[in-house]
């Protein structure tokens, strides 16, 4: 059924616990399409009815999708005993969404992470069936040249023996510290960094710029974040 209870909708949409929204729709504070409703089981359709809260009309959203810039030494999952993670830089008003990161980033690695509560999607993004490409931007020790564009596009042998997929080398700057793109269809645990140690070069600087469709924004300072906007969700589905 579409029809909703009021109590359920108004947590979802970030108004607090069961308890929280109990109060506020008890206290009269609630108007579903033009008239106050206290009863918390009141049932609504959240999509189509018109619903205020202390005088502010709120549109319902099932599905959040927002992009990160993480910033280093924060952890890319919903929970941690010792470190921060990626949820616990989300304003209060998110905390409700059972918001979860698209994969992971290791805790040094910086740039992009999507965060959603659209599982369905996550799921497709992370299937190795659709291979998604991911860039990073690399800073690696050594001389980065033509010859490891070949190797990168025809797969790198892994330490475990595991053989990588194609993946494409951009050379953006050689030198003793070289700066390069790196994009591949995969996402093995510390995979990029494991792809340069398999040539014996070793990653000193990683930053994701790009998830799929999805360029980073560049106004992101780290630890920031947005709503991706309509087109951008549509250009993930
Ligand atoms: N590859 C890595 O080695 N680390 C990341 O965080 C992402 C890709």
């Amino acid at each position: 059924s579409k029809f909703e209870r009021l109590d359920k909708i108004l947590s979802h949409m970030g108004y607090g616990s069961r308890k929280d929204v109990k109060r506020i729709i008890k206290e009269g504070r609630v108007l579903i399409n033009g008239e106050a409703i206290d009863k918390n089981d009141y049932k609504i359709d959240p999509y189509n009815d018109s619903i205020v809260v202390d005088g502010i009309e709120i549109e319902y959203r099932k599905y959040i999708y927002i992009m990160m810039n993480k910033p280093k030494g924060v952890i890319s999952s919903t929970f941690d005993p010792i470190n921060r993670t990626v949820i616990d830089l989300l304003e209060d008003e998110y905390l409700s969404f059972n918001l979860f990161p698209a994969g992971r980033l290791d805790k040094d690695t910086e740039g992009l992470l999507i965060l959603t509560n659209d599982g369905k999607l996550v799921h497709e993004l992370l299937s190795p069936k659709k291979g998604v490409d991911k860039t990073y931007y690399v800073e690696v020790e050594g001389f980065v040249d033509e010859k490891h564009i070949i190797q990168f596009q025809e797969g790198l042998i892994l330490e475990d023996g595991y053989k990588t997929l194609p993946s494409r080398l951009k050379i953006l700057e050689p030198g003793f510290i070289s700066k390069v793109e790196l994009t591949i269809k995969e996402g093995k645990f510390h995979q990029v960094k494991r792809m340069f140690k398999a040539l014996n070069m070793e990653v000193v600087y990683l930053k994701r710029i790009k998830f799929g469709p999805i360029e980073l924004d560049k106004s992101l300072k780290l630890g920031q974040y947005r709503e991706l906007i309509e087109e951008e969700i549509k250009l993930l589905k």
